[in-house]
């Protein structure tokens, strides 16, 4: 193959998704579809006894499945807490794989699903260049995820994130093969996450679709020597720009009613399909900047935990460590396509009539800022706990995200990550 060839291909891989009130006890149905007979539930302690949980485990034993329960997920997992999933997956033997929750529950269930069907050394999948980074050696067990928080849209990728204790940095397992089979969208199993938790995914969905919207097209990246080894965050391709530009005007329309009213079903259940087209989009472009920053303002969090919020631990949840340092990486990157950001602007319900497409980066920047202030967001790095004196050990856990920096549609050096992380301490 010649060298420094372009990438002309790019694919559009996504799960099945099932969708609509109370669709969950369907679960027992397709996971006998799919020949499973004993299946693990994979929980975190805060749903062992929530409906989603019971439901899954009522609809699976109504057609003969037998279900047993996993619950000691860790919120923001580490290597520790996968550690101790494969461990429990390895001392029984299960044919099919559930995750039930947040991203943690979804992100764990196909990391016990991974390593028990191809048991291999922890780091052998992990990304590179924390890990070796392996690709999955064949097809998995049949895992279906059942999300009960509107955000990560885990249950249409091939991605499982945690924090790597010993370096304080998150990474992640990242291959087509770890994808569920199939994500079950029940608008009931959101209605009890406290407000915080709806805000911060509610961000990630945005996020994730604005990152994915804007990353570098997939034709100006290197074409892999191997179809093998072409990643599945391949930069912004015409599919995936569909699916982002929908997720961002639905979330920006449905975020703050949906954070302030829990009981209003509707926005709801507009948030819940958003995420899921948000997932779509990123799971085959795959998200960048801001994304990058927030793994290392995740790990390293000193003492925060938000108001509300169950925890026995200090935690910046994900998509507020997401949104935290948008603003900025937006400044930084709208240059580079002013046109694209004016009309994800625009998407947010911003009137691009007129205006000067030099000020793309300032009016999306304040877009999303005007939506952090309505639905209680800290305002900026500060309010979660960090000091400009910390920006250094941030910079040091970005420099390692290559798989997402690399897909920033403008080049960022440890230089850029200072500047971007300290624009954003205070953000208003
Ligand atoms: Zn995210």
């Amino acid at each position: 193959m010649v060298e420094n060839k372009f990438e002309t291909i790019f694919t559009m891989d996504t799960s099945r998704i099932k969708y609509g009130p109370g669709v969950t006890w369907e679960v027992g149905f397709d996971m006998r579809k799919l020949g499973a007979s004993r299946v693990m539930v994979v929980t975190d302690p805060n749903w062992t006894k929530s409906e989603p949980v019971s439901i899954t485990i009522e609809a699976l034993q109504e057609e003969n499945i037998e279900a047993v329960l996993f619950d000691q997920v860790r919120v923001e997992p580490t290597d520790n807490s996968f550690r101790d999933v494969i461990k429990f997956a390895n001392e029984d033997k299960f044919d099919g794989f559930i995750g039930v929750g947040g991203g943690s529950s979804m992100d764990t269930a196909k990391v016990a699903n991974l390593y028990s069907t191809y048991p291999a050394d922890f780091l052998a999948y992990v990304n590179k260049p924390i890990g070796q980074g392996h690709p999955v050696p064949g097809p998995l067990k049949p895992m279906i995820a059942i999300p009960t928080t509107a955000g990560t849209g885990s249950e249409t990728t091939g991605v499982a994130i945690f924090d790597l204790v010993t370096i304080h940095a998150k990474t992640g397992i990242s291959h087509r093969a770890l994808r569920p089979v199939l994500g079950i969208l029940d608008p009931n199993n959101t209605r009890t996450v406290p407000k915080i938790a709806a805000a911060s995914c509610g961000f990630d969905i945005l996020c994730h679709a604005l990152e994915s919207l804007t990353a570098i097209p997939y034709n100006k990246r290197l074409a892999p020597e191997s179809p093998e080894l072409r990643p599945p965050y391949q930069g912004a391709n015409p599919i995936s720009h569909i699916w982002a530009s929908k997720a961002i005007e639905m979330v920006s329309k449905n975020i703050i009613q949906a954070v302030q009213d829990p009981s209003d079903d509707k926005s709801r259940a507009e948030m819940i399909l958003a995420a899921t087209y948000a997932g779509i989009g990123f799971s085959n472009a795959g998200v960048h900047l801001a994304h990058a920053l927030s793994y290392p303002v995740a790990g390293m969090v000193k003492g925060y935990i938000p108001e509300g919020f169950k925890s026995d631990f200090p935690i910046i949840p994900h998509g507020m460590g997401v949104v935290l340092t948008s603003p900025a990486v937006f400044r930084f990157i709208a240059k580079t396509n002013p046109e694209l950001h004016l009309y994800a602007a625009q998407l947010m319900g911003f009137d691009i009539s007129g205006v000067d497409k030099k000020n793309a980066g300032d009016i999306i920047a304040t877009e999303i800022i005007k939506l952090m202030q309505a639905t209680g967001i800290p305002n900026g790095l500060n309010a979660v706990g960090f000091e400009p004196s910390d920006i250094e050990e941030l910079v040091k856990g970005t420099l390692p995200q290559h798989r997402l920096t690399k897909l920033s549609p403008r080049p960022a050096s440890a230089e850029d990550f200072k500047h971007l992380l300290a624009e954003s301490m205070t953000l208003w």
